[in-house]
């Protein structure tokens, strides 16, 4: 009879268990069931980027259904009410689950302390449907205010304040300020007329970074965003009309408490032993609850390092606890030995607003802008491995194409989408032109015979340098000429001249590359590796012609355009370094840069071939097993 796992929470931990479950069962007979309440995945950490608005809320929904499609993980979408883990059985308002082995993966919750009013009064940040709250209550206030002409009200209506400055704080505020420009532009309102505040009883911000990166993040905040910093101040309660504190009272519209964090309050009503005022769910080394068949994980869970301390309740920690422990029950299963759950946390990134983080990665700081890419790298990895490629463009494409707020210039111009079809004819034109060029070389015999010196202009007998060079001259008049040494730009006219009249005259472009005296590394490569003897020559022809075609038939099948497109350019630019690129084919080198954007979606085979690369790749990630051919390989992302 086959093991019944049960897992409880697609967070990140429960999505991690599941997949290496089912990535590594092989022969073993097991059944996955992941429960969860919703019906996708939140990526919780940019949840304040919803919340200020940088981002769409899709930006930070996974759809299950689309993570575990080619998996044998049977997906429900339910809210597990009651955990009676004597008898091996989760109960729902309806349904009932009976398991063998059961991981509790429900996350955290915001933990208030027993603050009067918080939980009545101010906003967390905690969930999908708290970051779109938050974000429309922010843009109500801007409306009311706006209209409101009653001055203290209105002060009230623009007063924000995040209580807690740790990461998730300082991320929501950091998001706040950087809207509130655009808002305050949006609205007719003076910046000056709005407080932005953020309120921790800590002698400082930040405090799991060291002191230097939080002065920096600190300074950043303070002088650039604007926001007030009260630290040292001691949160008493929350009312209706602000926040309480140690030394007085900050009247406000909008409190958001992001000071405190503990295991789901679900765990309140499990029977398992829970550790310190968190609440997390005390473990063994190999992630045991005191139930042997029932493991905790993710921030639910308080797993110690050497020194008996609890990993933080982060990302690293869920994914790793999760992937030891699915690792364990597989060992238990087959009768050996469990393992130590092994968790290494390699460092901590904090953005503050779109444009400023910082960040310490294996124990060293790193630049702002570095911190921003990390940030970026390490949420294209873990939606690499959960959806593959498309949640990696999902994501680039909200956050980079489609980012919302203030924009700057540039980025406003970058970001302007077309229907990629408008593409569709300069893909095929510009795929004919190559696919043309290709078919003339060959009928000029360039599969026979050398062709490739006297076609670059290198061949030793003038003569043969051009077809008809008895017949003319050609002078070169300079058009502009930009020498630096390494890189060189003519503007040219190419003038034939017969009996000291021009008959003919085309512009060229011609650049080299590292030209000093009699060196210019281009012809010199060309001269001394591609056409180092006839043997190799005729290779590179032959391979110039292919590529002609290959490039030509792709662009017109509109397949890997994009490839294509790239190899467009390189040819193009191999061409303007060595004879020169004449005029009449500019238009190509341009074309190829507008085809990359995704020509071949529209019309042509990546429409189909894109998404089932990125199936096949998705398939073979989550089981383990390559399959060119099998159910849904062709479904789009759509
Ligand atoms: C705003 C914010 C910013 C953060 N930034 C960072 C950061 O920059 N770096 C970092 O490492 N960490 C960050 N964190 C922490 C990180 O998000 C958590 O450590 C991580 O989400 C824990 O993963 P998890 O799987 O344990 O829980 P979660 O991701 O919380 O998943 C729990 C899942 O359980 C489901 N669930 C709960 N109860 C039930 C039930 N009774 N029945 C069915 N389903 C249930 C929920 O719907 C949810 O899908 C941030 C957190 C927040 C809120």
């Amino acid at each position: 009879m086959s093991k019944r796992v049960l897992i409880v929470g697609a967070g990140y931990a429960g999505i991690e268990a599941a997949i290496t479950l089912n990535k590594r069962k092989k022969k073993d007979d097991i059944e996955i069931t992941l429960v969860d309440k919703n019906d996708y995945h939140t990526l919780l950490t940019e949840l304040h980027e919803v919340a200020g608005n940088r981002v769409s809320e899709e930006a930070v929904r996974i759809s299950l259904r689309s993570i575990f499609k080619y998996t044998d993980v049977k997906l429900v979408m339910d809210e597990i009410k009651r955990f009676d883990l004597d008898n091996n059985t989760l109960y729902s308002e309806e349904k009932e689950y009976p398991y063998d082995y059961l991981i509790l993966a429900m996350g955290g919750s915001p933990n208030f302390f027993g603050i009067n009013g918080l939980k009545e009064h101010a906003f967390t940040l905690w969930s999908f449907d708290d970051a779109v709250r938050i974000r429309e209550h922010i843009k109500r206030c801007f409306t009311l205010a706006a209209q409101e002409k009653d001055e203290a009200k209105r002060k009230r209506l623009l007063t924000f304040v995040v209580a807690g400055a740790g990461f998730t704080g300082v991320e929501m505020i950091g998001e706040l300020a950087i809207w509130c420009k655009s808002l305050c532009k949006e609205y007719d309102i003076s910046r000056k007329d709005v407080r932005l505040v953020i309120v921790d009883m800590l002698p400082r911000i930040l405090n799991t970074l060291n002191e230097k990166n939080a002065a920096k993040a600190h300074a950043y905040m303070e002088k650039k965003l604007g926001v007030e910093i009260m630290l040292n101040t001691k949160i008493k309660e929350a009312t209706e009309d602000g926040l309480v504190i140690e030394n007085g009272f900050i009247e406000a519209g909008t409190v958001i408490w992001a000071a405190g964090v503990r295991s789901s309050e679900d765990v309140d009503r499990i029977d398992v032993e829970k550790l310190g005022g968190q609440k997390r769910v005390k473990v063994d080394d190999c992630g045991r609850t005191q139930h042997q068949n029932v493991y905790a994980v993710g921030d639910l869970s308080c797993v110690v390092d050497e020194n008996g301390k609890p990993y933080p309740a982060m990302v690293e920690n869920a994914i790793q606890t999760a992937h030891g422990v699915a690792e364990n029950i597989l060992r238990d299963i087959r009768g050996k030995e469990q393992e130590k759950v092994k968790v290494k946390m390699h460092g901590i990134m904090v953005s503050v607003g779109n444009y400023f983080a910082v960040s310490e990665i294996m124990g060293k700081s790193l630049p702002s802008w570095l911190s921003i890419l990390m940030k970026f790298f390490v949420n294209c990895h873990y939606l690499w491995e959960i959806t593959g490629f498309r949640g990696v463009a999902r994501y680039l494409y909200h956050e980079v194409l489609e980012r919302r707020q203030r924009k700057i210039l540039i980025e406003k111009h970058w970001s302007t989408r077309v229907q990629a079809w408008w593409l569709t004819p300069i893909r095929l034109f510009l795929g004919g032109m190559w696919l043309y060029e290709g078919i003339v070389k060959i009928t000029e015999g360039w599969f026979q015979d050398t062709k490739l010196a006297s076609f670059l202009g290198m061949t030793n007998d003038a003569s043969s340098s051009a077809t008809v060079a008895a017949a003319y001259i050609t002078r070169t008049d300079e058009i502009f000429n930009l020498k630096t040494g390494i890189f060189n730009f003519l503007l040219a006219t190419e003038n034939r001249v017969v009996d000291s009249t021009i008959v003919s005259a085309e512009n060229l472009v011609r650049i080299d590359l590292f030209n000093f005296g009699d060196f210019n590394l281009v012809p010199w490569f060309l001269r001394n590796v591609v056409l180092a003897n006839d043997g190799i020559a005729m290779f590179f022809q032959v391979l110039v012609v292919i590529m002609e075609i290959a490039i030509g038939l792709m662009l017109l099948g509109g397949a890997f355009t994009f490839l294509a497109s790239l190899a467009s350019v390189g040819l193009m630019m191999m061409f303007v370094t060595s004879t020169g690129l004449y005029e009449h084919t500019w238009w190509m080198f341009f074309a190829s840069f507008a085809t990359m954007a995704g020509a071949g979606r529209a019309f042509g085979l990546d429409y189909y071939l894109i998404p089932y690369l990125n199936n096949v790749w998705e398939s073979f990630w989550k089981n383990r097993k390559f399959r060119l051919c099998f159910k849904r390989s062709f479904d789009r992302y759509d």
